[in-house]
């Protein structure tokens, strides 16, 4: 988008098109750009990023590999285009990253939690985040001193996104990802009926030229009814506006 210049006076003391539009005007200009492209106002967004971690003592944790690139990229298309976000991160710098709602936990527990009262107040739910699927089945309160080998015994976490989906209201739209390296389609579209999704995200993450910590992505997105679309290489902010328009389409098909 330009902003064509004024006719009047100009610098070289010829009259014509050429001026510096006042400030005021350009004021106008930017504010009338921003409303124009405000298509999701309205619309509140549930954006989970990143990973989460899961303690053995107050130093050590497991956790999933994820730097929330593409949870952030989410969360920046949504607010460019006007819609509401509360944002809920794992452990990612946020720091600088300004949205109407930013929380950050550690655990899966504690997104979970969080997520059961958020969810109440949101259209549609993205659950970007890389939840550690499993967690040391007792926390050890001091650090574990070295020395000796021990065995770490897990316990899965539980999965989140069935246990929002148990309380899901049929006006929401809910959106997970599938980080998977083989069978991907299949182990997707069970992941839609076991979560009760409208869509999922497919990542292929046997590539190292996509996905994690990348700027760049690849994925299939699938919807609940089997059909699907492939959605090029792209920037991650390219990839998150596919990803929202079509929730938002799915959203607004429901919603009338
Ligand atoms: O790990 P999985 O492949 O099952 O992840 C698929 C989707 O489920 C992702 O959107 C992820 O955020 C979500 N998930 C979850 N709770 C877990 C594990 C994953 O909600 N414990």
């Amino acid at each position: 988008n330009i902003i064509p210049p004024s006719k009047g006076e100009l610098a070289c003391s010829d009259e014509g098109v050429g001026r510096l539009k006042e400030p005021d005007e350009i004021f106008d200009y930017v504010n009338d750009y921003i409303q124009s492209s405000k298509e999701y106002k309205g619309i509140r967004f549930l954006v989970t990023a990143g990973p989460t971690r899961e303690y053995i003592d107050p130093v050590r944790y497991i956790t999933n590999r994820s730097s929330g690139k593409m949870g952030l990229s989410l969360a920046n298309v949504i607010k460019r285009k006007g819609g509401t976000v509360s944002l809920v991160t794992g452990s990612i710098d946020c720091k600088d990253i300004h949205y109407d709602r930013i929380f950050n936990v550690e655990t899966a527990d504690e997104m979970l939690n969080l997520l059961k009262k958020e969810v109440k107040e949101s259209d549609i739910l993205i659950m970007a985040a890389a939840v550690a699927d499993f967690k040391p089945k007792e926390i050890s309160e001091r650090k574990i001193k070295k020395g000796k080998s021990f065995l770490l015994e897990l316990v899965e976490n539980p999965d989140i996104l069935k246990e929002l989906s148990k309380e899901k209201d049929e006006s929401q739209v809910f959106v997970g990802f599938a980080a998977e390296s083989d069978d991907l389609i299949e182990n997707a579209k069970k992941k839609i009926g076991e979560k009760n999704l409208d869509m999922i995200v497919l990542n292929d993450i046997s590539r190292s030229d996509i996905g994690f910590d990348s700027n760049y992505n690849e994925v299939t997105l699938i919807y609940k009814n089997g059909r699907m679309k492939r959605v090029p290489k792209a920037t991650k902010e390219k990839i998150a506006e596919e990803i929202i328009s079509k929730a938002v389409e799915i959203y607004k098909s429901i919603n009338g």
